[in-house]
């Protein structure tokens, strides 16, 4: 059964554009409860352990330079379906081929600035959500 968590960051680009407000809007809109939330920025080493998954990508260097070049907001979003909902809400991870109303066609720049991250399964999930937030900010 698919578990009913997923994490989201919004990513520097769209933080820089005021885009916090209108996400979160969509979100809330789609149903997700928030159960922790943080404005922060990253290291570039955190950013890189964050996306461990693609270290030997030849975007890598460019991707944990982008992470940490700004704030991000972080948070543990729930709803049933939660994953694959959220996956389909963000769209694709080139806007140009996301579909209309998506988070990422309405407000991502580019493969690389593209808006939001969406966890890919529950277990990356709860290891995204494990690596923000401790259990005292959960609620
Ligand atoms: P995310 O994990 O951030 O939700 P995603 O799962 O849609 O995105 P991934 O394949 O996991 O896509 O890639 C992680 C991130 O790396 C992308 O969101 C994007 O910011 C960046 N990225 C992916 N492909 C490229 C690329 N070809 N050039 C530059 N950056 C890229
Ligand atoms: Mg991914």
């Amino acid at each position: 059964m698919a578990g009913n968590k997923t994490f989201t960051m919004i990513k520097p680009d769209a933080v820089e554009m005021n885009n916090i407000g209108p996400i979160l809007a969509m979100i809330n809109n789609a149903g997700y409860k928030v159960e922790a939330l943080k404005y922060m920025k990253l290291t570039k080493e955190q950013a890189g352990l964050f996306y461990a998954v693609h270290k030997e990508r030849p975007f890598f260097g460019e991707l944990t330079e982008y992470m940490s070049g700004g704030p991000i907001v972080a948070a543990i979003l729930v709803k049933e379906n939660a994953v694959a909902d959220y996956r389909k809400l963000i769209g694709a991870t080139d806007p140009s081929k996301a579909e209309d109303g998506t988070i990422r066609k309405i407000f991502a720049k580019s493969i690389a600035a593209n808006a939001v991250h969406g966890s890919d399964s529950d277990e990356n999930a709860e290891i995204e959500s494990n690596f923000f937030f401790s259990q005292l900010e959960r609620f």
